[in-house]
């Protein structure tokens, strides 16, 4: 089965032919570090990670690479705000977003470059695109010229008069054109710097994105996502930078070959925002539900569709969820894992719904269907449904293995590493290697201390 996804650039459901087969390469613009993500954050970070998972079912290889902006100037008011230096706000921010990223079960990117560690690379990138006469130095700043770029408002299909209304832009003293927009800016004494052919300063939001990608992936690369406000003019500038340092005026699909957007999440109906008070932060949810209810949630509708948030989804996915888990209880997954998941007719319906453009609302309402079955079928079939509804869930990330490891639990562990300080005393050695190797399996570490050995459990 092939993979089809709705590119955005050419607004058609298209076959996934990766560059190169043995290595998949995906972008996604990361979260902005200086306050608490939220919802609309979190449907992004999952979604992709749907889609990465998803790839992985067919290609081996898939490296994923998502940025964190640790340094912008909501970054710099922030922290001026509350007194304290920009670096130990954008820590402080990176380390609660990836945590609560984890919480949902959203798999960390395999790299996750910092915009204050490319800052070299992205004066590179600008000198560059100086050099190539796409852009020019006014009033101690960088500009990007857009009307240098040919192919400009091809991803977002905006007029020209679109474009100025869109980027809430005015002529200032330090552009030509009102649409071009900026590369570098000075900083002011007290402001984060670097010093640059231009003078001390700090980038562009854009061109941050622009260089780690090439940095990272190399360009052009498979797929670059992100949620679907940041078409404009955010990942158009992208295009027009990356492009424009590889070949003025060259395609967009020099850059990224697919654009994958999400759609937003509304709160009962309205556009979240900061100003109307109905911001739904992560943080805030999860002392109320745990990851797999909000993750659940958010891939209940499809991905491009607008999510309205309200407390009935999270109530549904709740009560979903704590039906999977009864359905389950009794059951041992290592029973039915030597079948091969891939004769499962069952599970493969399942996986060609997601197969085609990351159908949630379909692969869910496949496993709901399955559920009921699991009691009417005859043995082989009940197994295979099982399999296939564990093996689907595992896919979309809302079930664990070991949670489900009944065996596995604290008296059998106790009882393991007895056996373990039983075989050191009669020197077998090997037999308490096993031992140990077969709980590190089982995400536990094992520590011995002068009062004993004692254990944790890692996720
Ligand atoms: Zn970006």
């Amino acid at each position: 089965m092939d993979i089809f996804i709705f590119d955005s650039l050419s607004r058609k459901k298209r076959e996934f032919i990766p560059i190169d087969a043995n290595k998949v390469r995906i972008y996604a613009c990361g979260p902005t570090v200086y306050d608490y993500a939220h919802i609309g954050n979190a449907r992004m970070a999952v979604v992709t990670d749907l889609l990465v998972r998803v790839l992985k079912k067919k290609y081996k290889n898939v490296l994923f690479v998502s940025n964190i902006t640790d340094i912008d100037d909501k970054i710099i008011n922030e922290s001026k705000k509350l007194k304290i230096p920009f670096k130990e706000l954008t820590n402080k921010f990176s380390k609660i977003y990836n945590n609560e990223m984890l919480s949902l079960n959203v798999s960390p990117p395999d790299i996750q470059p910092k915009a204050t560690d490319h800052i070299d690379d992205m004066i590179l990138m600008i000198d560059k695109l100086i050099k190539n006469e796409c852009a020019y130095v006014m009033n101690n700043h960088v500009m990007f010229k857009v009307e240098s770029y040919k192919h400009y408002g091809k991803l977002s299909r905006r007029t020209l008069e679109e474009q100025l209304e869109g980027s809430r832009i005015e002529i200032a003293d330090f552009k030509q054109n009102a649409r071009d927009f900026i590369l570098w800016k000075p900083s002011k004494d007290e402001q984060p710097g670097w010093n640059s052919p231009w003078g001390r300063g700090r980038p562009g939001w854009h061109i941050e994105c622009s260089t780690m990608s090439k940095k990272c992936l190399d360009t052009p690369f498979d797929i670059h996502c992100g949620g679907v406000d940041l078409t404009f003019p955010h990942h158009e500038n992208e295009i027009a930078q990356s492009c424009s340092a590889f070949k003025p005026n060259s395609e967009p699909e020099n850059f990224s070959k697919y654009w994958f957007h999400n759609g937003f999440v509304t709160l009962n109906g309205e556009k979240m925002s900061k100003s109307l008070g109905n911001i739904q932060l992560v943080n805030d949810l999860l002392k109320k539900y745990n990851g797999e209810t909000i993750r659940l949630s958010l891939l209940s509708a499809h991905y491009r569709q607008p999510l309205n948030w309200n407390k009935d989804i999270l109530e549904q996915s709740k009560k979903t969820l704590l039906r999977i888990k009864k359905k389950f209880e009794k059951i041992k997954v290592k029973d039915f894992k030597i079948f091969d998941i891939n004769k499962n007719e069952f599970y493969e319906e399942f996986q060609n719904s997601l197969f085609d453009d990351l159908n949630t609302p379909k692969a869910l309402s496949i496993i709901g269907k399955n559920l009921n079955k699991i009691k009417e079928k005859n043995h082989e079939d009940r197994q295979k449904i099982t399999h296939a509804t564990f093996e689907a869930l595992t896919l979309l990330g809302l079930y664990k293995e070991n949670e489900n490891d009944e065996d596995f639990d604290d008296t059998l562990i106790k009882k393991l590493i007895n056996e373990r300080n039983e075989a050191r005393k009669l020197k077998n050695f090997e037999k308490a290697d096993e031992i140990r190797q077969n709980l590190k399996n089982k995400n536990i570490e094992i520590e011995d201390t002068k009062d004993g050995t004692v254990w944790t459990k890692s996720k």
